[in-house]
């Protein structure tokens, strides 16, 4: 009840989730107390989260923060939110999100911006944005809407909002959760992964969203390791990498001060700091801002004005007339863009020169990261290149939105595990995160790392 009441309070304001499901909560909630009451509880028994709304939710609106999707009312459930489900949890909305995951700002939803919680110590009437595209979930957390909330991270979706909202968010490893039943924007990049207000509590819940499942083939079939106790773990004799690519021109201070600071705390608590070079990383943002447009144009071909949600169309309407109204009525300005860069860049002719160009560049980023594994046990970056910024900062230029994502696509390219905590605070009081990568399917060093660094 409280977080119902702070999501009445405040979701006027904040704009953090698109469907408010409180009544259905509350009865939730009420067969949680039951359960718990007979000691059948579940480990999440009764905990309030928020869904992105790119997890379809039976009989709940799914919209992908798209007017496409309009009146789509899914007939199934995600596997991660019927695990999540399965082990108690209480879902109080489905939360705001760039038009399909396509955003670092969360101001591409067709449902309006989401304003961030925190504010500027000198300018506290700007309004800063909350990141994306997960950023109707990050601020539903910091805002104490829920406890938890589940995003997809495709290029940084849950690692930057929560570092803008001062809370943390992990991707875990490519194949960790099952993709079955969220919006697909980049099949070989999508991830699913919790937020939390701590490391710990991501923890607890991704152990629930994590496993097999037989309806994702690229869903890993290994087995779940108790994430919580990883993050008790010490991190004496850990060695960790710190890529010397990574310290980027026009870095602002305070985020090279806040990186120092945490590897000082890892040296404290007993790790070894290590250099280490990722020669190929200064390719990586070009070379996802080709992949996943090219990727998300084929996904993008299914909302055609059939098959799902809205349909444009004249009564005299032919096949092609149909499909240009509503694709021209349904799609924002990002997700034409990344339609047309990704048609183009796989179009006969480019193909070549573009996509297969940056497939292999991806590969070598992926090998740089193998190689970077025999020196080191894990990885420690910024987990974004500046604080939150203002609505309107960044907004009128995509290629100065894209440098938002600098530190996070790599995970995405390489399939690695990417964590990020809130480590520390700007001069302004606004929330910095740091990033910790680690090897394929060893989330727990991640986690042992990222508790450490809390
Ligand atoms: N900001 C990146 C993009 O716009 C990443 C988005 C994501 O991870 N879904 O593509």
């Amino acid at each position: 009840r409280a977080h119902v009441a702070a999501i009445e309070a405040l979701n006027p304001k904040i704009n953090a989730l698109i469907t408010v499901t409180a009544e259905h909560a509350i009865e939730a909630a009420k067969a949680s107390d039951t359960r718990r009451a007979r000691g059948e509880a579940g480990p999440l028994e009764g905990i309030p989260l928020a869904v992105k709304d790119l997890f379809c939710t039976e009989g709940v609106p799914t919209t992908a923060g798209s007017k496409i999707l309009e009146g789509f009312v899914p007939p199934y459930e995600s596997t991660v939110t019927t695990r999540l489900k399965r082990d108690g949890a209480v879902f109080v909305g489905k939360a705001n999100l760039d038009e399909f995951a396509m955003g670092s700002s969360n101001l591409t939803s067709a449902y309006g911006g989401v304003l961030n919680p925190w504010s500027r110590r000198n300018d506290p009437q700007a309004r800063l944005v909350p990141g994306g595209s997960s950023g109707g979930s990050a601020a539903a957390v910091a805002a104490r809407m829920a406890l938890g909330a589940t995003g997809t991270d495709t290029g940084g979706s849950i690692r930057q909002p929560a570092a803008f909202c001062g809370i943390a968010g992990i991707k875990p490893t490519y194949g960790r959760c099952s993709r079955f039943g969220i919006v697909a924007f980049a099949s070989s990049l999508d991830q699913a992964g919790p937020f939390a207000r701590t490391v710990e509590d991501c923890a607890v819940l991704l152990r629930s969203m994590a496993g097999h499942d037989p309806k994702d083939s690229t869903s890993a079939d290994k087995p779940v390791p108790d994430f919580v106790a990883s993050c008790g773990q010490s991190v004496k004799g850990l060695r960790i990498g710190v890529p010397r690519e990574y310290h980027i021109d026009g870095m602002p201070a305070e985020i090279e001060k806040l990186w120092r600071q945490g590897l000082e705390w890892l040296r404290d608590a007993g790790a070894e700091i290590v250099e280490i070079s990722l020669p190929h990383a200064e390719y990586a943002l070009p070379t996802y801002y080709i992949v996943a447009p090219a990727e998300a144009s084929s996904n993008l071909a299914r909302y055609d004005g059939v098959r799902f949600g809205k349909r444009v169309a004249e009564s005299n309407s032919d096949l092609r007339d149909l499909y240009e109204r509503t694709r021209a009525a349904g799609f924002g300005p990002e997700v034409r863009r990344r339609i047309m860069i990704g048609t183009y860049v796989l179009s006969a002719g480019y193909y070549d020169a573009y996509y297969l160009k940056a497939q292999k560049v991806r590969a070598l980023i992926a090998r740089d990261f193998r190689e970077a594994w025999s020196k080191v046990d894990a990885i420690v970056t910024p987990a974004t290149p500046s604080a939150a910024f203002a609505e309107g900062e960044n907004s009128d230029d995509p290629l100065q939105m894209y440098l938002n994502d600098v530190f996070t696509v790599t995970a995405n390219l390489a399939g690695l595990p990417g964590l990020s905590v809130p480590a520390g605070l700007d001069p302004q009081g606004l929330p910095l995160g740091l990033q910790v990568l680690g090897r394929p399917f060893d989330e727990e060093t991640v986690f042992a790392v990222g508790a450490a660094l809390e």
